[in-house]
Protein backbone atom coordinates (compact mmCIF):
# COMPACT_ATOMS: atom_id res chain seq x y z
CA UNK A 1 0.00 0.00 0.00
CA UNK A 2 0.89 3.60 -0.72
CA UNK A 3 0.83 5.95 1.32
CA UNK A 4 0.12 8.66 -0.51
CA UNK A 5 -2.35 6.66 -2.14
CA UNK A 6 -3.70 5.09 1.17
CA UNK A 7 -5.22 2.59 -0.96
CA UNK A 8 -6.63 -0.26 0.84
CA UNK A 9 -10.00 -0.31 -0.35
CA UNK A 10 -10.29 -3.84 -1.93
CA UNK A 11 -13.51 -3.50 -3.56
CA UNK A 12 -12.23 -0.52 -5.85
CA UNK A 13 -15.51 1.09 -7.08
CA UNK A 14 -15.27 3.58 -9.38
CA UNK A 15 -15.76 6.50 -6.93
CA UNK A 16 -12.94 5.41 -4.64
CA UNK A 17 -10.33 5.98 -7.96
CA UNK A 18 -12.08 9.21 -8.24
CA UNK A 19 -11.59 10.03 -4.66
CA UNK A 20 -7.89 8.93 -4.75
CA UNK A 21 -6.69 10.72 -8.21
CA UNK A 22 -7.67 14.23 -6.29
CA UNK A 23 -6.56 13.23 -2.92
CA UNK A 24 -2.93 12.54 -5.16
CA UNK A 25 -3.35 15.62 -6.72
CA UNK A 26 -3.58 17.71 -3.56
CA UNK A 27 -0.76 16.26 -1.98
CA UNK A 28 1.37 16.67 -4.85
CA UNK A 29 0.06 19.99 -4.95
CA UNK A 30 1.35 20.68 -1.49
CA UNK A 31 4.56 19.00 -1.81
CA UNK A 32 5.84 21.25 -4.83
CA UNK A 33 4.47 24.49 -2.95
CA UNK A 34 6.81 23.19 -0.12
CA UNK A 35 9.84 21.67 -2.49
CA UNK A 36 9.71 25.18 -3.73
CA UNK A 37 10.41 26.64 -0.26
CA UNK A 38 13.37 23.91 0.32
CA UNK A 39 14.91 25.35 -3.39
CA UNK A 40 14.75 29.05 -1.97
CA UNK A 41 16.36 28.11 1.47
CA UNK A 42 19.26 26.23 -0.43
CA UNK A 43 19.71 28.61 -3.44
CA UNK A 44 19.78 31.52 -0.55
CA UNK A 45 22.57 29.21 1.66
CA UNK A 46 24.49 28.12 -1.37
CA UNK A 47 23.52 24.31 -0.99
CA UNK A 48 23.95 22.11 -3.43
CA UNK A 49 21.34 19.52 -2.49
CA UNK A 50 21.12 15.91 -4.10
CA UNK A 51 18.36 13.58 -4.22
CA UNK A 52 19.74 9.95 -3.82
CA UNK A 53 17.03 7.18 -5.33
CA UNK A 54 17.04 3.40 -5.99
CA UNK A 55 15.55 0.49 -4.80
CA UNK A 56 16.52 -1.16 -2.01
CA UNK A 57 20.10 -2.60 -2.01
CA UNK A 58 21.61 -0.95 -4.84
CA UNK A 59 24.08 0.70 -2.82
CA UNK A 60 23.26 4.49 -2.14
CA UNK A 61 24.60 4.61 1.26
CA UNK A 62 28.03 2.92 0.36
CA UNK A 63 28.03 5.57 -2.25
CA UNK A 64 27.79 8.07 0.57
CA UNK A 65 29.86 6.40 3.01
CA UNK A 66 33.09 6.28 0.18
CA UNK A 67 31.88 10.05 -0.99
CA UNK A 68 31.96 11.62 2.84
CA UNK A 69 35.34 10.07 3.68
CA UNK A 70 37.39 10.52 0.27
CA UNK A 71 36.23 14.30 0.03
CA UNK A 72 35.22 15.23 3.60
CA UNK A 73 38.90 17.19 3.34
CA UNK A 74 37.67 19.39 0.66
CA UNK A 75 33.99 19.98 1.28
CA UNK A 76 31.59 20.52 3.80
CA UNK A 77 28.75 17.57 3.84
CA UNK A 78 25.60 17.23 5.11
CA UNK A 79 23.00 14.02 5.07
CA UNK A 80 19.66 13.75 5.18
CA UNK A 81 18.74 9.65 5.60
CA UNK A 82 15.33 8.31 5.06
CA UNK A 83 14.19 4.80 5.77
CA UNK A 84 10.80 3.30 6.88
CA UNK A 85 12.45 2.30 10.51
CA UNK A 86 15.62 2.22 12.31
CA UNK A 87 18.96 4.63 12.31
CA UNK A 88 21.25 2.03 10.65
CA UNK A 89 21.69 4.17 7.88
CA UNK A 90 22.27 7.45 9.56
CA UNK A 91 24.27 5.18 12.50
CA UNK A 92 26.79 4.60 8.85
CA UNK A 93 27.09 8.01 8.03
CA UNK A 94 27.62 9.31 11.55
CA UNK A 95 31.06 6.81 11.82
CA UNK A 96 32.11 9.46 8.97
CA UNK A 97 31.98 12.18 10.79
CA UNK A 98 29.31 14.12 8.95
CA UNK A 99 26.57 15.96 10.16
CA UNK A 100 23.52 13.61 9.39
CA UNK A 101 19.55 13.36 10.34
CA UNK A 102 17.51 10.39 9.89
CA UNK A 103 13.87 10.65 9.30
CA UNK A 104 11.78 7.25 9.52
CA UNK A 105 8.68 7.29 7.41
CA UNK A 106 6.78 4.78 9.14
CA UNK A 107 4.51 2.78 7.01
CA UNK A 108 5.63 6.35 4.06
CA UNK A 109 7.41 4.44 1.19
CA UNK A 110 8.96 8.18 0.06
CA UNK A 111 10.44 11.43 1.42
CA UNK A 112 8.41 14.77 0.88
CA UNK A 113 9.11 18.28 1.05
CA UNK A 114 7.83 19.08 4.23
CA UNK A 115 9.73 15.92 5.77
CA UNK A 116 12.92 17.62 4.44
CA UNK A 117 12.05 21.39 5.66
CA UNK A 118 11.67 20.11 8.77
CA UNK A 119 15.08 18.40 8.88
CA UNK A 120 16.85 21.24 7.81
CA UNK A 121 15.27 23.45 10.27
CA UNK A 122 16.94 20.97 13.01
CA UNK A 123 20.12 20.22 11.12
CA UNK A 124 21.00 23.85 9.74
CA UNK A 125 23.45 23.21 7.22
CA UNK A 126 26.15 24.69 7.03
CA UNK A 127 26.20 27.98 4.05
CA UNK A 128 28.30 26.40 1.09
CA UNK A 129 27.78 23.06 2.00
CA UNK A 130 26.70 19.54 -0.15
CA UNK A 131 23.11 18.05 0.96
CA UNK A 132 23.18 14.80 0.45
CA UNK A 133 19.58 13.21 0.81
CA UNK A 134 19.15 9.64 0.68
CA UNK A 135 15.63 8.73 -0.47
CA UNK A 136 13.35 5.80 0.71
CA UNK A 137 14.49 2.60 -1.38
CA UNK A 138 11.76 2.12 -3.47
CA UNK A 139 11.68 3.09 -7.56
CA UNK A 140 7.86 4.59 -7.60
CA UNK A 141 6.69 7.09 -5.52
CA UNK A 142 9.83 9.14 -4.91
CA UNK A 143 9.96 10.25 -8.52
CA UNK A 144 6.24 11.87 -7.62
CA UNK A 145 7.71 14.17 -4.48
CA UNK A 146 9.99 16.89 -5.99
CA UNK A 147 12.41 17.58 -2.61
CA UNK A 148 13.46 20.80 -4.09
CA UNK A 149 16.98 19.16 -4.67
CA UNK A 150 19.20 20.58 -7.57
CA UNK A 151 19.96 16.97 -8.92
CA UNK A 152 18.32 13.76 -8.59
CA UNK A 153 20.68 10.81 -8.54
CA UNK A 154 19.11 7.49 -9.35
CA UNK A 155 21.39 4.41 -8.72
CA UNK A 156 21.46 0.83 -10.19
CA UNK A 157 23.28 -1.92 -9.72
CA UNK A 158 24.19 -4.52 -12.11
CA UNK A 159 22.66 -7.43 -9.77
CA UNK A 160 19.38 -6.01 -10.87
CA UNK A 161 18.06 -6.15 -14.07
CA UNK A 162 18.90 -4.20 -17.22
CA UNK A 163 15.27 -3.83 -17.82
CA UNK A 164 14.82 -1.67 -15.06
CA UNK A 165 14.59 1.60 -16.44
CA UNK A 166 12.08 0.11 -18.71
CA UNK A 167 9.96 -0.43 -15.98
CA UNK A 168 10.40 2.64 -13.72
CA UNK A 169 10.30 4.86 -16.22
CA UNK A 170 9.13 7.87 -14.28
CA UNK A 171 11.81 7.82 -12.18
CA UNK A 172 15.18 7.53 -14.80
CA UNK A 173 12.70 10.29 -16.65
CA UNK A 174 13.09 12.59 -13.63
CA UNK A 175 16.49 12.20 -12.93
CA UNK A 176 19.71 13.94 -13.86
CA UNK A 177 22.31 11.27 -13.35
CA UNK A 178 22.37 6.98 -13.22
CA UNK A 179 24.65 5.82 -11.50
CA UNK A 180 25.47 1.88 -12.06
CA UNK A 181 26.91 0.80 -9.04
CA UNK A 182 28.71 -2.43 -8.68
CA UNK A 183 30.34 -2.88 -11.59
CA UNK A 184 33.00 -5.26 -10.37
CA UNK A 185 30.31 -7.63 -10.31
CA UNK A 186 30.26 -7.39 -13.75
CA UNK A 187 31.70 -10.30 -14.49
CA UNK A 188 29.37 -12.99 -12.38
CA UNK A 189 26.22 -11.36 -13.61
CA UNK A 190 24.22 -10.98 -17.21
CA UNK A 191 23.53 -7.60 -16.46
CA UNK A 192 23.96 -6.16 -20.11
CA UNK A 193 25.94 -2.39 -19.38
CA UNK A 194 25.04 -1.34 -23.30
CA UNK A 195 21.37 -2.90 -22.74
CA UNK A 196 20.75 -1.25 -19.89
CA UNK A 197 21.96 2.26 -21.22
CA UNK A 198 20.28 1.46 -23.89
CA UNK A 199 17.17 1.10 -22.09
CA UNK A 200 17.34 4.47 -20.00
CA UNK A 201 18.38 6.68 -23.32
CA UNK A 202 15.28 6.00 -24.07
CA UNK A 203 13.53 6.90 -21.06
CA UNK A 204 15.70 9.94 -20.36
CA UNK A 205 17.73 10.92 -23.05
CA UNK A 206 19.41 13.57 -21.27
CA UNK A 207 20.41 11.21 -18.52
CA UNK A 208 24.22 11.31 -17.61
CA UNK A 209 26.02 7.91 -16.61
CA UNK A 210 28.24 7.50 -14.24
CA UNK A 211 29.57 3.62 -14.16
CA UNK A 212 31.33 2.78 -10.92
CA UNK A 213 32.10 0.36 -8.18
CA UNK A 214 32.33 0.98 -4.61
CA UNK A 215 34.18 -1.80 -3.29
CA UNK A 216 36.81 -1.99 -5.92
CA UNK A 217 37.19 2.13 -6.02
CA UNK A 218 36.77 1.71 -10.08
CA UNK A 219 34.69 5.11 -11.33
CA UNK A 220 34.45 6.98 -8.50
CA UNK A 221 36.85 9.64 -9.53
CA UNK A 222 34.27 10.17 -12.31
CA UNK A 223 31.41 10.46 -10.01
CA UNK A 224 33.82 13.10 -7.92
CA UNK A 225 34.62 14.81 -10.64
CA UNK A 226 30.51 15.69 -12.16
CA UNK A 227 30.21 16.12 -8.34
CA UNK A 228 32.73 18.60 -8.33
CA UNK A 229 32.00 20.20 -10.87
CA UNK A 230 27.86 21.04 -10.35
CA UNK A 231 29.14 22.92 -7.45
CA UNK A 232 28.02 26.29 -7.16
CA UNK A 233 30.90 28.85 -7.06
CA UNK A 234 31.22 29.66 -3.30
CA UNK A 235 29.84 32.94 -1.76
CA UNK A 236 31.83 35.62 -0.72
CA UNK A 237 31.22 37.82 2.29
MG1 LIG B 1 20.54 3.07 2.60
ZN1 LIG C 1 5.29 6.46 -1.43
Amino acid sequence: MCATCGCDDTTHTHEHHKRTISVERDVLHENNLLAERNRGYFEAKNIFALNLVSSPGSGKTSLLERTLRDLKARLDFAVIEGDQQTTRDADRIHATGTKVVQINTGKGCHLDAGMIQNAIKGMKPADNSVLFIENVGNLVCPAMFDLGEQERVVIISVTEGDDKPLKYPDMFLSSTVCVINKIDLLPYVPFNMEQCRANATKVNPNLRFVELSCTSGEGLQDWYTWLQSKLPTPVTA
